[in-house]
């Protein structure tokens, strides 16, 4: 059959593929969001309010944290958590450069200076080993991202830290329900160091529809600094003891996020087959590395990222492309590269690693409403492009 008829045969009969497809799992869930939406609505109750208090204290139970404090977004909940440990400016914070810029720029914004850390080649996420010999005096905290869906090495960090007297930030929001086994036994990821925090953008595990996130801690004194810092700094109503922010969930994204928490371990699950469809299907390429699993985590497969071995990566994308496949490059420019961020990165040394990584990853669809025809048809454009 002619390539452009049996191309036209394919779309014909598959739906269209989406990095994320967040409109067939709304119309899944259609009904009980719509009548919890519109009954938030009816109740005038639109910030603050009882799907709130409830998801934050069903995200404590599921996750098993004491603490869940939501507020406005992932962002936010870094940078509180940040005024929270009393970072002060000049203070010193490690962080992973291969990662979205968030945790970078929050440090930033607070008068702080980033200290770029490398990434382990096979798992993504922080280089404990380089991150021991970038303390200094003027360290403060080190924030481990558990970066595309797995936990970064904590019984590392957590040695690290306690070696150095250093505070632990997670930053959770791609790995939210992924599980750390170590030293402690099994944790949520996110319960681990002293704060986690998260994000509920929409695209993320578990996403509302408009913007939010939360903080987690296991620590009381902290929670109520994390509360009162999210409220203004107030410690009673109009008077405001420190200095805070405004950042709040509404009532209407937290009713979504407590209907879809319901099902978050089964949307694990999902991603998860997706992913090792994926695995299997490109297991005899030797052009392409497929995500590895660090033996102390779980992976939630926030993202499918591979790495390409001698392969022309727009290339690639270009044909994905032309066989209507959505494929996206996370991060293309690491933090240390940011035009807005180089000034800090003067007389640091180089990330080799990182570099080479935002070069050759490219992530693929995956999400919760995969089927296997697309995943098919991915696999097998992949693996022509690369046979021929
Ligand atoms: C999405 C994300 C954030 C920021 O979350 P927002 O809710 O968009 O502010 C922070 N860190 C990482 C690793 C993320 O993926």
């Amino acid at each position: 059959m002619d390539k452009k008829i049996s191309l036209q045969l394919i779309f014909y009969w598959m739906k269209p593929i989406q990095l994320v497809d967040l409109h067939t799992q709304y119309l899944d869930i259609k009904q009980d969001v719509d009548k919890a939406i519109l009954d938030v609505l009816d109740s005038t109750s639109y910030i603050g309010g009882e799907h709130v208090k409830g998801l934050g204290s069903e995200l404590e139970s599921y996750l098993g944290i004491k603490h869940v404090i939501p507020c406005a977004n992932g962002t936010d909940a870094l940078q509180i958590a940040l005024m929270a440990i009393g970072c002060k400016p000049g203070d010193e914070v490690l962080t992973p450069s291969f990662t979205y810029i968030a945790t970078c720029e929050v440090i930033a914004l607070l008068g702080l200076k980033p200290v770029f850390v490398e990434v382990d080649p096979d798992f993504f996420t922080i280089d404990v080993t380089d991150a021991k010999k970038k303390i200094t005096k003027k360290t403060k905290a080190i924030v481990p991202v558990h970066l595309y869906g797995q936990c970064a090495n904590m019984d590392e960090v957590m040695k690290l830290s306690h070696e150095h007297g250093i505070k632990v930030i997670e930053d959770t929001a791609q790995a939210i329900g992924a599980k750390h086994t170590g030293q402690e036994g099994v944790q949520s990821a996110g319960g681990i160091g002293d704060i986690g925090t998260t994000s509920f953008f929409p695209s993320k595990n578990l996403g509302c529809y408009g913007d939010g996130g939360a903080i987690f801690t296991n620590n009381d004194e902290l929670a109520l600094s994390l509360r009162r810092i999210a409220n203004h700094g107030q410690t009673k109503r109009y008077y405001h003891d420190y200095i805070g922010v405004n950042s709040r969930l509404d009532n209407i994204q937290a009713a979504v996020l407590r209907i879809k928490l319901r099902r978050l371990n089964e949307y694990a699950t999902m991603r998860q087959e997706a992913a090792a469809f994926y695995t299997n299907a490109f297991s005899s390429l030797d052009q392409i590395v497929t995500p590895k699993t660090a033996p102390w985590s779980t992976h939630v497969y926030h993202q499918f990222t591979m790495k390409l071995i001698d392969v022309d990566r727009q290339k690639l994308q270009d044909c994905l492309s032309d066989a209507e496949i959505p494929s996206n490059i996370y991060y293309p420019v690491p933090a240390h590269r940011q035009k807005g961020y180089s000034d800090f990165f003067i007389g640091q040394p180089e990330l080799i690693i990182t570099d080479d990584l935002s070069s050759r990853v490219l992530s693929l669809p995956i999400h919760t409403e995969m089927e296997l025809d697309q995943l098919e048809h991915i696999a097998k454009t992949l693996i022509e492009f690369i046979e021929k």
